[in-house]
C-alpha cells in the first residue's frame, strides 16, 4: 500500500511530542500534540484542520500559541480535541491576550474545542472576531459510549483514555479505504494527476452513482480537462484495499488498563507512534513518572500486532546512546523499529 496519509515525528524522538499527518493529495494535514512546533513551516502549519491532544503538560502544548498566531487574520476553523478540562486549558491560553480591535478584521478564525473522555464534556467554540470569548458547543458523547470521535465519509478517529496520574488520550486514525490510483493506467488513458483524484476519491467515499460525470485531467500541455463517469474511473485506474491506520499513543503508566486499551486501539496499526521515554535500566523512575519503557513500547507493539513501530519521548538521559532505546525496543517488538 502507497500511504497516502504521512505521519512523522516533528522534533524527533527526543523533542517535544507532536506528530504531524499530511495529507498527500489534500491541503490539509492533522496534527496529534503541539508541543513545540517552531521547526514547522508556516505553511504546513496552516494546513491543518485537527488538532488531537493527549494531555495539557507543557510539553505537549505549547506550541498552540504558534498555530493560533499563524491563523489570526484568517477565514478558518480549526478542530482541537483534548481531555477532560481542555476548553478551560484552551480558554485561559486565550485569555493570556489582550483582543481589542480584532473583531474587524475581515476573515474570522475560529477555534472548536471538544473534551474527549467520561462526562461531564464541555465543548465551545472561541472566535477571532467574538475577541475570543467562549460560546457553548454540543459536546461529544462520552467514549465509554461512543469511542469514535471523528467520522468523515473517508477516515474516523477513535480516542481512549489512558492514565497518567491525570487522563490523557491516545488516538488511532483510519482511513475507512484505501483507494490507490494506477499511475501507469491513468497515463495510457492520457491523464494525469490533479485536485481532481481527490474529487474522485470523495467521490467514491461518499457512494456516489456509478453514473455520476467527474471531470479529468488530460496530460500534455495543454491540459484540458474533459469528462469520465466514476464507474469507469473506478474499473480503469483506482485499487481500493484496507485503509491505512495510524495509532498515537503517549505519557500512559504501565498499568494492566492501558495495557488492555493500547493494544485494542492500536490492533494492526500500520504505524504506532507509541512513547518509550526510559529503559528497563530505569524502570523505577518510569513508573515512578508514569511513562512507558522501550521494552514496554516494543511489547505493548508485538501484542497489537502493529506493522510499524516509532518510539518516541524519549527522556534527555539518554542523548548520545539512543540505540539503547531503539534496541531494547526492537527486541520486544521482535523486528526493527522505526525513527
Ligand atoms: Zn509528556
Amino acid at each position: 500500500m502507497r500511504p497516502d496519509i504521512l505521519p512523522q515525528l516533528v522534533n524527533g524522538p527526543e523533542g517535544d511530542p507532536a506528530v504531524y499527518a499530511n495529507f498527500k493529495y489534500e491541503r490539509r494535514a492533522i496534527l496529534f500534540d503541539m508541543g513545540d512546533l517552531h521547526l514547522m513551516s508556516a505553511r504546513s502549519l496552516l494546513k491543518l484542520s485537527h488538532v488531537f491532544v493527549s494531555h495539557a503538560h507543557v510539553d505537549h502544548f505549547i506550541g498552540f500559541d504558534q498555530v493560533l498566531r499563524l491563523h489570526l487574520g484568517r477565514s478558518k476553523t480549526l478542530d482541537l480535541y483534548g481531555p477532560p478540562g481542555f476548553s478551560d486549558h484552551v480558554e485561559a491560553k486565550l485569555r493570556g491576550y489582550s483582543w481589542n480591535l480584532v473583531e474587524n478584521y475581515p476573515h474570522d478564525f475560529r477555534l472548536c474545542v471538544f473534551e474527549v473522555g467520561e462526562g461531564p464534556l464541555q465543548a465551545a467554540s472561541f472566535s477571532c472576531r467574538e475577541r475570543f470569548s467562549r460560546t457553548p458547543l454540543a459536546s461529544l458523547e462520552p467514549l465509554s459510549e461512543n469511542p469514535v470521535i471523528l467520522d468523515e465519509p473517508g477516515l474516523r478517529v477513535s480516542a481512549i483514555l489512558l492514565e497518567h496520574d491525570i487522563p490523557c488520550l491516545a488516538y488511532a486514525l483510519e482511513e475507512k479505504q484505501h483507494i490507490n490510483v494506477d499511475k501507469v493506467r491513468l497515463e495510457a488513458l492520457g491523464l494525469r494527476v490533479g485536485p481532481w483524484i481527490r474529487l474522485l476519491k470523495e467521490a467514491v467515499m461518499n457512494g456516489e452513482p456509478e453514473s455520476s460525470q467527474i471531470r479529468v485531467l488530460a496530460s500534455g500541455e495543454d491540459g484540458a480537462e474533459r469528462e469520465m463517469s466514476l464507474g469507469a474511473l473506478r474499473e480503469e485506474i483506482l485499487r481500493v484495499s484496507r485503509g491505512q491506520k495510524i495509532a498515537y499513543v503517549t505519557d500512559a503508566a504501565f498499568t494492566d488498563g492501558n495495557v488492555e486499551g493500547i493494544v485494542g486501539l492500536a490492533r494492526n496499526a500500520d504505524i504506532l507512534f507509541c512513547e518509550a521515554a526510559f529503559s528497563e535500566e530505569d524502570r523505577i523512575r518510569a513508573d515512578e513518572r508514569r511513562h512507558l519503557t522501550a521494552h514496554q513500547a516494543g511489547w505493548i507493539a508485538r501484542r497489537a500486532e502493529a506493522r510499524r513501530l516509532v518510539p518516541f519521548h524519549f527522556s534527555p538521559k539518554y542523548h548520545g546512546r539512543l540505540e539503547v532505546l531503539y534496541e531494547e525496543a526492537s527486541r520486544a517488538f521482535e523486528r526493527e523499529v522505526g525513527s
